[in-house]
């Protein structure tokens, strides 16, 4: 099996409250719907280990992850902003969330898998260096980016990130740094009010920052003709060593939180588009990262495209 699901139980304990739209059934909707069409007898099912703190400030800084540790041993309820919300055990999910990247990183250069999807929460694609926000706590990808230039000495790192949503912290932290193109296509304006197209880097990385601010109403055609003519072009100069996905699935139709077109369909072919470029330029190696998608139905069956794709 080439294609891994990289899930630990302990998401589901990650307790956002009774109201809160990133809530852990959706992970359990996501594992209901693979049992249903059988996508999940053809997936490698991994249970991560946690992430390390020293993987953790590859990132963040060691004062905000340890004041995160404290305010989770503290409460059984916090804000960290006003929809940013923390329960005992999100630390240790947290740990968990960005361990699944590693996982999936390791995993995929050791030859175990070709590639993976990581199925996590909490989130993280908003998460800055040291501040919470947006649901998210710490930045999972951009943990994965480091930990990909720290162990393997990789250069040339995609980050593609398809949640409705831009991802404010992937793009802050990498804004000066040419070895990892930050890519977004997101709804705009929108949350969290950052992503406009001429926001392309800064020094060294001037240039590595692409942004695709989509106006509301945009659906599949929209989406594929945006990879056709930008991203994919891109990317093909770029040649990037190693993709990493920000799969969010909250630019769907039916999603509560944006205002975007997007079908399951439109999840497979972007997929499918990423997926021939892995092929081309770094031997298939993608690792794709739960970011959000809050209608039930329309996350699980986007969910399922998303993997038939990569499978
Ligand atoms: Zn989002």
């Amino acid at each position: 099996m080439n294609t891994a699901l990289i899930y630990h139980p302990i998401y589901l304990k990650h307790d956002t409250g009774p109201h809160h739209p990133e809530r852990a059934s959706r992970l359990q909707a996501i594992l209901r719907k693979l049992q249903k069409t059988g996508l999940i007898d053809r997936l490698k099912v991994i249970e991560p280990p946690k992430a390390s703190i020293e993987d953790i400030t590859l990132v963040h800084s060691r004062d905000y992850v340890l004041s995160i540790k404290d305010i989770c041993k503290d409460n059984d309820h916090a804000n960290l902003d006003s929809d940013t919300v923390i329960s005992r055990d999100s630390f240790q999910a947290a740990l968990f969330a960005a361990g699944a990247v590693i996982k999936g990183i390791d995993a995929v250069f050791n030859g175990e898998i070709n590639n993976a999807f990581c199925m996590v929460r909490p989130p993280g694609h908003h998460a800055r260096p040291s501040q919470a926000m947006g649901f998210c706590i710490f930045n999972n990808i951009a943990i994965g980016a480091r930990y990909i230039q720290k162990k393997y000495d990789k250069n040339r790192i995609l980050i593609i990130d398809w949640d409705v949503h831009h991802g404010n912290g992937t793009e802050e932290i990498f804004y000066q740094d040419p070895s990892v193109l930050y890519i977004s296509v997101h709804q705009y304006p929108h949350y969290p009010g950052t992503g406009p197209k001429e926001s392309i880097g800064e020094g060294k990385g001037r240039g590595f920052n692409l942004n695709i601010p989509m106006q509301a109403g945009s659906g599949d055609d929209e989406y594929i003709n945006v990879f056709n003519e930008i991203i994919i072009p891109k990317i093909s100069s770029f040649k990037p060593e190693f993709i990493l996905i920000s799969a969010g699935f909250d630019g769907h139709k039916d999603d509560p939180l944006s205002s975007l077109n997007l079908t399951e369909q439109g999840y497979f072919q972007m997929t499918k588009l990423i997926r021939d470029l892995a092929k081309l330029y770094c031997e298939d190696r993608v690792i794709s990262v739960l970011e959000g998608g809050y209608n039930l139905f329309s996350l699980a069956n986007s969910v399922n495209s998303h993997l038939e794709a990569l499978i």
